[in-house]
């Protein structure tokens, strides 16, 4: 794993996987970088060097083969074995993201669900089993789960992610909205709808 990549570049690799994946089973075999980079509102350049960051050099006449491209940003950004995610707190959002995820063909595995409430606890969603928030710091242990998903209420932002962390988990997508204050190495996503949202009603204000 090269973790010397730039976060950004690894997420436009991400990007790029995903776009190519619907590009696959397509008649060209080969895809420029000035073709991949229009999708995305990129630059050729910036393509390329992302790509040449990964050890790729395209054919200037044919350009990048789409399969082998896909498989080498799969060795370069994803772990063999793939990720044991866990999601915390299974309302409306959690579901919604938890559908979300197991539709897509990514290779983070939503294996546990956890919550508070016992209508909740011990029923499956979108064929993920939900836990008592108790049996985190077990499961999250026994599981080998490093990184969770948060889509508890605000109110219970702080307290879940704390528990997280004391049991282990180190990265955290977080879409309660509250600001966690998380030690450096772990690695936090913000993801809060709303204020993206009300930005873009300021933006188009009349
Ligand atoms: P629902 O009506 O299904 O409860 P909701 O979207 O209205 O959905 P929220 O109040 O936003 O639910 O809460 C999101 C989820 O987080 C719920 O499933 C709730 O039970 C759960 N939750 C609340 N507090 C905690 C907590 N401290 N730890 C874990 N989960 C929690």
């Amino acid at each position: 794993m090269n973790k010397k990549l730039p976060p950004r570049t690894v997420e436009r690799l991400s990007k790029y996987r995903r776009l190519l994946d619907r590009y696959k089973e397509s008649e060209e075999a080969h895809i420029h970088s000035h073709k991949l980079a229009a999708m995305l509102n990129l630059t050729p350049e910036q393509v390329r060097r992302d790509l040449m960051l990964i050890g790729l050099n395209g054919n200037h006449r044919k350009g990048y083969n789409i399969k082998a491209l896909i498989g080498l940003i799969g060795n370069t950004i994803d772990r063999r074995e793939g990720h044991n995610v866990a999601i915390v707190g299974i309302g409306n959002l959690g579901r919604a993201v938890l559908g979300f995820i197991k539709k897509s063909n990514t290779k983070m595995n939503v294996i546990a669900a956890f919550d508070i409430d016992k209508n909740k606890i011990n029923t499956q969603i979108a064929g993920v089993p939900c836990y008592d928030l108790e049996k985190a710091q077990h499961l999250i242990n026994e599981e080998k789960i490093r990184i969770a998903i948060l889509t508890v209420p605000p109110e219970a932002a702080v307290y879940t992610a704390n528990l997280l962390l004391r049991a282990g988990i180190r990265g955290i997508l977080n879409f309660t909205s509250v600001h966690l204050d998380v030690p450096q190495d772990i690695y936090l996503k913000d993801y809060d709808i709303i204020t993206s949202l009300e930005a873009i009603g300021f933006f188009l204000m009349d």
